[in-house]
């Protein structure tokens, strides 16, 4: 079995979910299917990651694209998950295309 443990319980049984796959929906959405760890579960789920605002712009911004700056308190949460490090995004998105 391959994938990454994400942070995200299941909805059932509590235990922990793997990410099997995830597929681009665009520049901004991702579709990431779940597999329960817990064998004696075997539930999968269906869910996205979706970026919604901007904490600190790009040197290189893309026209295209207009999100909203975030707020402070947007922010301040994003400092505080930084010093946590409570996932990893490279884990995350590198099991789909
Ligand atoms: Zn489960």
């Amino acid at each position: 079995m391959s994938g990454s443990v994400y942070k995200l319980k299941c909805p059932d049984c509590q235990q922990a979910m793997r990410v099997r796959n995830s597929v681009g929906q665009h520049l901004l959405l991702r579709s990431i299917y779940f597999q329960c760890t817990n064998v004696n579960c075997g539930s999968t789920y269906r869910g996205q990651m979706e970026i919604t605002h901007v904490i600190s712009p790009s040197a290189c911004p893309n026209p295209e694209i207009n999100l909203p700056v975030a707020d402070a308190t947007i922010r301040q949460a994003a400092i505080q998950r930084e010093q946590s490090r409570q996932m990893d995004i490279d884990d995350l998105i590198s099991h789909g295309q």
